[in-house]
């Protein structure tokens, strides 16, 4: 057993067209998905929880629209991701469902993965519906992406997604089973099974400007990895062409692992704590200070006062009767329902805002204590 994949217990699995799509006919490999989805149905049945990155909606769709073979237009991409992704999210939805899975399609840009109050909506829609146990289908919405704003690659976007819901462990599925020291076809080109950081060295490996344009080449493999591996996610490379690819993980197939260089939490926490600039603050009551101290999130009730003017996902302060900053954080609220809920028991939020939010006023996972 892959310990790294055995020991996950959130999974991000990116599909690439080439795999889900047949290359001749631009047809759905549907056998292959079927085993695929017997392969995700299995981890779920482990207790792992499982989100699927899948590209091939503009494969699928601009076979259905009859488009030339060759490089489209944007517009004509955009047309072919809506059929597309129709079709996708239709097998999906019926292969998962024979296993009792419920799947649930979440289409992103890259503003939904770079700006923090969309990132955080995003973010929050997905873990809810992990929690719930339905498994998510994530593409870009490349239907109003356009070129200046979009990923264009999934395994870009795989490693954000990973990043963003503190995965453990994300699986590129591709057509090749990891990195090589120089191209596999020429002599002496040896597999790596282990990188732990992105050098000069490695980047040489995935070959130079010729791959450069290519979507899923090894060069934006190697972005994705750096992504996932500064956010607390183990990365895997692994060949995806054979039926049941992540059981052949499982059972010890070929592959390369990116090692985390963090935990998800501390990654998480970093970003709090380091580059977010504050907006504005809270000050809080004795009690509050030491729930924090022991781990616990802020709640309203122990707010005393509110500073600045924030919107909900901003970062903020957090001050102690004194005045002295004590911890950093993202605010569930905006300044001003803030300052109608401080001081205020959870339960009377709804009645007060007139909806119901959160019952913290920070979570501890969007918290960092300041050290001393
Ligand atoms: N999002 C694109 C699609 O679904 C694929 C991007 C990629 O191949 O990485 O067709």
């Amino acid at each position: 057993m892959n310990s790294i994949l055995g020991s996950a217990e959130r999974i991000v699995v990116k599909i690439g067209s080439s795999l889900l799509t047949d290359q001749e006919t631009g047809k759905l490999n549907r056998n292959w998905l079927q085993a695929m989805v017997e392969d995700i149905a299995r981890l779920r049945a482990r207790g792992q929880e499982v989100l699927i990155v899948s590209s091939g909606a503009i494969s699928l769709g601009r076979r259905a629209l009859k488009l030339p073979a060759g490089a489209l237009l944007l517009e004509e991409s955009q047309a072919a991701a809506a059929v597309g992704q129709i079709s996708l999210a239709h097998a999906f939805q019926e292969m998962l469902s024979a296993y009792g899975h419920t799947c649930a399609q979440i289409l992103v840009t890259l503003e939904d993965t770079e700006e923090r109050r969309r990132y955080l909506n995003a973010r929050s829609t997905m873990n809810t519906l992990l929690k719930l146990g339905a498994i998510p289908v994530v593409n870009e919405n490349d239907t109003v992406a356009t070129s200046e704003i979009r990923y264009g690659d999934n395994d870009r976007l795989a490693a954000r997604v990973s990043s963003m819901i503190s995965a453990d462990c994300l699986v590129l599925l591709s057509d090749i089973d990891g990195l090589y020291t120089a191209p596999p076809s020429e002599p002496g080109a040896t597999h790596i099974a282990e990188v732990s950081e992105i050098t000069p060295a490695i980047e040489a490996m995935a070959g130079g400007a010729a791959s450069e344009f290519s979507r899923g080449g090894m060069k934006t493999k190697l972005i994705a990895a750096g992504i996932a591996i500064e956010s607390g996610t183990n990365m895997l490379i692994a060949n995806g062409r054979a039926m049941h690819p992540i059981k052949a993980l499982e059972d010890g197939a070929r592959c390369t692992l990116f090692k985390a260089r963090t935990t998800p939490v501390a990654a998480r926490k970093r970003w709090i704590s380091g580059g977010l600039k504050t907006s504005g603050s809270f000050t809080i009551d004795a009690g509050a200070a030491r729930a924090l101290a022991q781990g616990r999130s802020l709640l309203p009730a122990g707010v005393t006062a509110t500073d600045g003017q924030f919107e909900r996902g901003d970062a903020v302060s957090v001050l102690d009767t004194d005045g002295i900053e004590i911890a950093r954080g993202l605010s569930a609220y905006s300044s001003e329902d803030a300052l109608r809920i401080m001081g205020h028991n959870s339960r009377e939020i709804e009645v007060l805002l007139g909806y119901s939010g959160r019952s913290e006023m920070i979570h501890r996972d969007d918290l960092v204590l300041k050290k001393g």
